[in-house]
C-alpha cells in the first residue's frame, strides 16, 4: 500500500521531463546536431570562474571535517550574514542573518513557505502561467491550490481576477518575476496595485495575507530593465531565491528564504519556516557551496550569450509571424502557437525534430515555452524550421 496522491505524482510523466528525454532518443538516431530541443532550463553559460577558484581554495585551506560538516540547520553564519549584507546594500533592507534561512534551491524554499503559512482550510493563489510544481507543494503542504489567469498580452497581475479570487481562506499569492514560462518582469505599478488589494484584503479579513516571491530568475533581465523588489512595495512578504540560475549553479542546491523585516510577526514567521524545513528533514543546506556562495555573493551573471539567443529568436518569430510576449527577463520566449492547436503544432515540430514545450501544464492555452538557454548555432539553424511550420 501506497500513500496515493505520493503515488499518482512520482508515477505522472513531467510533461517538460518528457520532452527532454524524446529529445535524447532522437538525438541518439539522428544525431544530436540535428534536435532543436528547447524544453529545459538548465542554464548554459558556466559558472562564475571566481566561484571554482573558491571552491579549490576552500578544500586547499580547511580541514575536511570542516569543509563536509554540518552548518546550523538554518546555514552557516557566513552565507547567512552575507545574504543579509547583500539585500541591505542593494535594497536598503534591515535584514541580518536571522531572517536568511538557507535552502537547497528555490524549490524546498517554496516549500517550506508554503508549509509554514498553511493552516486548516488555507488557499494558496498563484498567477498562470505558473511554475508547475506550485500546485504539488501546496498540495502537499495541506492547503487547497488557486489559479488566477493573467492579464493577457501583457501577463502583468489581473487584478480583477485576483479580487474575486481572494477570501477569509486566503494565506498567500505566489508572485514569480521574471516569469517561468512567460519571460514577463511585473511592473512597479503591478506591484503597488496588487499590495494595495491584499493590504485593503488583509484588513476586511482580519489577518495577513502574504506575497510569496518566487525570484529564481531575479538577476536575469536584459535591456536595463529592473525588477521592483517587493519587501519594499509590501511588509508580508516572503523571498524564494536560489543560485541555480543566476550562478548557473542548478546542480549544487543552494538557495535561500528570506523573510521580511517587516513582515508581521516576522521572527515567528522565521520559526515557522524552520520549522516546516526541519519537518520535511531539510535542513543544513550543503556546507561547501554555502561557502563558495558567500565568498562570490556580489557577483552577477554575464548575460550576453542568453541576450544575443534572446534577440535572435525573439526577431526571427516574429519576422516570420509569431507573436511573441515581450521577453524582458529569464531565458523563455513565450509563443503564441500559430493556429492556437498546441497538440498539433507540437505533432508537426516533433517529426521535424524542433521541440518546444505546450503551455498546458504552466495552466494556459495556446502557447508555446522556448527555453532559449541553448547554443546560438542551434537557434540559428532552428528558424526556418520554425518557418516552414508557420
Ligand atoms: N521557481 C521557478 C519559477 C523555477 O523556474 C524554478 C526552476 O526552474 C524553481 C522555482 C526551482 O528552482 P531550484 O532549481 O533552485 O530549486
Amino acid at each position: 500500500m501506497f500513500n496515493k496522491t505520493a503515488y499518482n505524482l512520482g508515477a505522472a510523466p513531467n510533461p517538460i521531463r518528457q520532452v527532454f528525454e524524446y529529445g535524447r532518443r532522437q538525438a541518439a538516431l539522428v544525431g544530436p546536431e540535428n534536435v532543436f530541443d528547447f524544453s529545459l532550463g538548465n542554464p548554459s553559460i558556466p559558472a562564475p570562474p571566481e566561484l571554482n577558484q573558491r571552491i579549490h581554495e576552500i578544500l586547499d585551506s580547511q580541514s575536511s571535517i570542516r569543509v563536509h560538516g554540518y552548518t546550523s540547520g538554518a546555514g552557516g553564519d557566513l552565507l547567512r550574514s552575507a545574504v543579509a549584507e547583500n539585500l541591505n546594500r542593494r535594497f536598503g533592507r534591515h535584514a541580518g542573518p536571522e531572517n536568511v534561512f538557507i535552502t537547497c534551491g528555490a524549490a524546498p524554499a517554496l516549500l517550506a513557505a508554503i508549509k509554514a503559512l498553511t493552516v486548516p482550510d488555507s488557499e494558496i493563489i498563484a498567477i498562470a502561467p505558473y511554475f508547475m510544481e506550485y500546485r504539488p507543494f501546496t498540495e502537499a503542504a495541506g492547503s487547497r491550490f488557486v489559479l488566477v489567469p493573467a492579464d493577457l498580452p501583457a501577463f502583468q497581475v489581473n487584478l480583477e481576477a485576483l479580487d474575486a479570487a481572494i477570501n477569509e481562506h486566503t494565506q498567500a499569492v505566489i508572485l514569480n518575476s521574471p516569469n517561468n514560462p512567460s519571460g514577463v518582469v511585473l511592473s512597479e505599478e503591478t506591484l503597488r496595485r496588487t499590495a494595495a488589494l491584499l493590504t485593503e484584503k488583509a484588513a476586511k479579513f482580519g489577518h495577513p495575507i502574504y506575497i510569496l516571491a518566487d525570484e529564481p530568475y531575479r538577476e536575469l533581465v536584459y535591456d536595463g530593465v529592473t525588477v521592483p523588489f517587493i519587501p519594499k512595495l509590501y511588509p508580508n512578504t516572503v523571498v524564494c531565491y536560489s543560485w541555480s540560475k543566476s550562478l548557473s549553479l542548478p546542480g549544487e542546491r543552494i538557495g535561500y528564504v528570506y523573510v521580511s523585516e517587516e513582515a508581521e510577526d516576522s521572527k515567528e514567521l522565521f520559526s515557522a519556516v524552520a520549522g516546516a524545513s526541519r519537518a520535511i528533514g531539510h535542513i543544513c543546506a550543503p556546507s561547501l557551496i554555502q561557502q563558495a556562495v558567500a565568498a562570490c555573493i556580489d557577483c552577477m551573471p554575464d548575460l550576453e550569450a542568453y541576450d544575443v539567443n534572446r534577440k535572435l529568436l525573439w526577431q526571427g518569430l516574429t519576422e516570420i509571424g509569431y507573436e511573441c510576449v515581450r521577453p524582458q527577463g529569464a531565458f523563455y520566449l513565450f509563443v503564441k502557437t500559430p493556429g492556437g492547436d498546441n497538440a498539433a503544432f507540437v505533432e508537426k515540430a516533433m517529426k521535424r525534430n524542433l521541440l518546444p514545450v505546450a503551455s498546458e501544464p504552466f495552466g494556459v492555452e495556446g502557447y508555446l515555452r522556448l527555453g532559449y538557454c541553448v547554443s546560438r548555432d542551434m537557434i540559428e539553424r532552428a528558424l526556418p524550421i520554425f518557418k516552414e511550420i508557420f
